[in-house]
């Protein structure tokens, strides 16, 4: 496989959400992506596999056990002798985007690891190699998030999308938004597809997303736009 990703939950079952459908479980099924969901109460070694406790200092809720982790961690290096890439889902990461995805689908093996409750004693920042967070709120778990940074960083994988225009076409690859898609009928309630995509034209048609696509993204994410540096072409584009 081009990428192994592994996870530790409380809660695999979640997973199942991202491995039993559309793309990333043809991509699991063709052996590009290999994803190991494990139980992390399978690396307790008490009776009650318990996995949290009580807070130290009181008065907050449970924080969960860092040896689980770290058991697991150990184990995932003796047996692959390889260090692998560490991701700790976190609101006090930095904020997930299509960089950081870009970057994570470089790396062989990528682990996440899945806090709940108070989230995990801060002592596994230890064995993290980066804390990431999907956005300023807070979730029940890091199981979502996780799903969340994997199905994006996935597109990124040679293969896994079928075509690789179709993802530097996307919003945010190139720094704007994506232009505006149509399908039949060519004629919905009085609304009409634009013209020119049905003219064939494909030069024009290029031109046509190029430009909806500048001005969606001025519109509607001025943020992006002022970052963004336009081609002489592009620049002509907007004052046609
Ligand atoms: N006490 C933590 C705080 O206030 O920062 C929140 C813990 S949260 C209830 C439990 C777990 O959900 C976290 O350990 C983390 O794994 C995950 N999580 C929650 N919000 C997240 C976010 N915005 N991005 C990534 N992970 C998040």
């Amino acid at each position: 496989n081009k990428i192994e990703i592994t996870i530790l939950s409380i809660f695999p079952e979640m997973f199942n959400i991202i491995t039993n459908y559309g793309i990333i479980k043809k991509a699991i099924e063709s052996g590009i992506v290999k994803i190991n969901v494990l139980n992390l109460r399978d690396f307790t070694v008490d009776k009650h596999k318990v996995t949290d406790r009580p807070g130290y200092g009181g008065n907050n809720g449970m924080v969960m056990l860092v040896e689980p982790f770290f058991r697991f961690y150990d184990e995932y290096i003796k047996k692959n002798n390889f260090k692998p890439y560490v991701v700790l889902p976190s609101p006090e990461g930095r904020t997930y985007n299509n960089q950081i995805a870009f970057d994570l689908s470089k790396k062989e093996k990528l682990v996440f690891f899945c806090g709940r409750y108070e989230g995990i004693d801060e002592r596994i920042k230890a064995i993290v190699d980066e804390e990431i967070s999907i956005g300023d709120y807070v979730l029940t778990g890091g199981e979502l998030p996780t799903m969340v940074m994997i199905e994006v960083l996935l597109r990124f994988v040679p293969g896994v999308v079928g075509s690789k225009e179709s993802v530097e076409n996307d919003s945010f690859y190139n720094g704007l938004l994506d232009f505006s898609h149509y399908t039949k009928p060519a004629e919905f309630r009085g609304m009409k597809v634009p013209e020119i995509l049905l003219s064939g034209d494909h030069k024009k048609i290029e031109q046509f997303r190029k430009k909806d696509s500048i001005l969606k993204t001025i519109l509607k994410r001025p943020d992006l736009f002022i970052n963004k540096e336009l081609s002489l072409e592009d620049k002509k584009l907007l004052v046609e």
